[in-house]
């Protein structure tokens, strides 16, 4: 997509703080961190959001995860604990709509999220 921020990413239009990327995934540093270590993995193909996944994204979605599991380790946050989220529409906070996962850590995590 064109107007797509994150597809600017995956294009190399524009260049983030890539800390991960493979051939499905890319990973890069968020611009205004929650956390020390405050990381967004995408799919490389556009998905608006979560209600426009596919059962044929499953294998995807798969990924994110396991890259951030990855990411995790490399940060150093594995043992301690990290939360991984994806907000879905305006009603959850997403803002970029092309899919993310948020991996945040480094910093205690309260629970209910706000
Ligand atoms: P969400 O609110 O779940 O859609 O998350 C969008 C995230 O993208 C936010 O945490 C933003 O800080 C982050 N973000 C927005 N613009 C950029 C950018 N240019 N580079 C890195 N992260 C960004
Ligand atoms: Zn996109």
């Amino acid at each position: 997509m064109t107007d797509c921020l994150f597809c600017k990413f995956v294009s190399g239009e524009i260049k983030p703080n890539v800390v991960y990327e493979d051939g499905d995934v890319l990973a890069f540093r968020d611009v205004n961190p929650q956390a020390p270590t405050h990381v967004l993995v995408i799919p490389k193909r556009h998905i608006s959001t979560l209600n426009d996944l596919q059962s044929d994204d499953a294998e995807l979605i798969g990924k994110l995860y396991l890259a951030a599991k990855q990411v995790a380790e490399e940060e150093g946050i594995a043992e301690p604990g990290y939360r991984t989220l994806i907000n879905c529409n305006a009603g959850a906070g997403q803002t970029v709509f092309h899919i993310h996962l948020h991996l945040l850590g480094g910093r205690p995590m309260g629970w209910p999220p706000g």
